[in-house]
């Protein structure tokens, strides 16, 4: 069952419980007041008309108007009664019990009235003058017991029923908040769950200007922390990735890639150039007589130098070529879409370059050097390790041969002529 339904269950339960509680409330209130207030039986109503009677029946010379008082006093206590005809000479007008509407006409009209009873069942008594040819022979109390409990009840109802329904419509709009926010974090917490922390911004927010302190709110603040450190580790883990992959792909004396980066770049070239028949270059690179440097100066300069070199060689080319350290003082070149000739025009610059520079040594004094190269082009049906192997062929041949010069392999040379030659 959804959190909607449970909730919007226990709003009717609740708002039926409460109508019931009240209903009770207000049946009780009713019935209580009532009986309190009307006589206890029938046997007291009887009683009470006897009592009248007597009264009424009482033979003169009782003062009337002292008859009047009392019967008036009477009918105050006893409420029941719908009528009562009270005359001062016994005999002259014929008392019918309770109501004989036939002498109302006789009545000139009202000349007191009073309340009595409660508020639930009033009672009115009128009093009228009785008057037979112009003289007063007695007075007619009309006692109206007003038996309008059930219209009263229906408004006192109507009255507490308001409180249920300002509950519900109070309840409904807190919890349709409530549902409505719950539903938005566990969309957000499934957006974070996955990764994606665009939206971290706006729960900061949400909290910020959230006016209530409940368990809604810790539990943004939970969340929010959650996917702060969260988000903060995966960060340094991919920092730890990238740290560690370029560890595992560039030499950290140069910054270049190393062999093993090389090599891949290397594969991904041949099988484009099987695919799609586009010649590549190789170029192998060695610092002529590099142990020299290391002996004369120490290996931090021969260091300095291995990164002067890197630096030359790698702003030298276009960025679609590659650089990467071979090993030791040798650096390997991966030209792509390059043939021998331009490969060869390549290695040759910046052979003349590293020629040209020097290395302002930490002590003063500038050291120069040079380099050897051996080119090789892939032709079909040539392996990367044979490549290699020719390029390394050719440097050989260019150290043989004199030092700071570039070889091409094998018959491909137009400046050389073939291998051998
Ligand atoms: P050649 O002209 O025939 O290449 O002579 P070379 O002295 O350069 O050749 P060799 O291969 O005999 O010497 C290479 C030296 O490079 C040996 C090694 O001590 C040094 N070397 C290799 N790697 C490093 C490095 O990372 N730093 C330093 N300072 N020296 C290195
Ligand atoms: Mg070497
Ligand atoms: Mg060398």
């Amino acid at each position: 069952m959804s959190l909607k339904t449970r909730l919007a269950l226990y709003v009717a339960v609740a708002f039926t419980a409460l109508v019931s509680a009240y209903l009770l409330l207000a049946l009780f209130y009713v019935t209580h007041r009532t009986q309190k207030e009307l006589p206890k039986s029938f046997e007291e109503l009887e009683r009470s008309v006897r009592e009248t009677r007597r009264l009424v029946e009482e033979p003169l010379p009782i003062d009337p108007l002292e008859r009047e008082k009392r019967v008036f006093e009477h009918v105050k206590r006893e409420r029941s009664m719908k009528m009562l005809v009270v005359i001062y000479e016994k005999g002259k007008i014929k008392v019918e019990g309770d109501a004989d509407p036939s002498l109302l006409p006789v009545v000139a009209g009202v000349e007191r009235y009073g309340l009595t009873g409660s508020l639930i069942r009033p009672v009115f008594v009128f009093h009228f003058p009785l008057k037979v040819e112009g003289r007063q022979v007695g007075d007619v109390y009309l006692i109206k017991e007003v038996r309008y409990e059930l219209a009263l009840l229906v408004g006192y109802l109507f009255l507490v029923a308001l409180v249920p329904v300002v509950n519900l419509v109070v309840s409904v709009r807190f919890l349709k908040e409530v549902i409505k926010e719950v539903a938005q974090l566990k969309k957000l917490a499934a957006e974070f769950g996955e990764g994606k922390f665009d939206r971290i911004e706006e729960l900061r927010k949400s909290i910020e200007t959230s006016k209530r302190k409940d368990e809604l709110f810790e539990l943004k603040l939970a969340i929010l922390k959650m996917v702060e450190n969260l988000s903060q580790l995966i960060a340094k883990t991919e920092r730890e990735k990238s740290l560690y992959e370029s560890l595992a792909l560039t030499d950290p004396l140069t910054g270049l890639y190393n062999r093993r980066m090389f090599l891949e770049l290397a594969r991904k070239e041949l099988s484009k150039a099987q695919r799609y028949g586009e010649p590549f270059s190789v170029v192998i690179f060695d610092i002529d007589h590099f142990k020299k440097i290391n002996d004369t100066y120490g290996h931090d300069v021969g260091d300095l130098a291995l990164k002067h070199v890197a630096q030359l060689l790698k702003s030298n080319v276009r960025a679609a070529d590659v650089v990467a350290r071979w090993g030791g003082e040798e650096f390997v070149l991966l030209l792509p879409k390059t043939g021998p000739e331009e490969a060869y025009r390549v290695a040759e610059k910046l052979r003349k370059l590293v020629e040209r520079s020097w290395l302002e040594l930490p002590g003063g004094g500038r050291l120069k050097m040079t380099v050897s190269g051996g080119v090789s082009s892939y032709r079909e049906g040539v392996t990367l390790d044979e490549l290699f192997k020719e390029a390394d062929e050719a440097l050989y041949r260019a150290k043989r041969m004199g030092r700071n010069r570039v070889e091409l392999y094998g018959a491909f040379s137009p400046l050389k002529g073939p291998e051998g030659s």
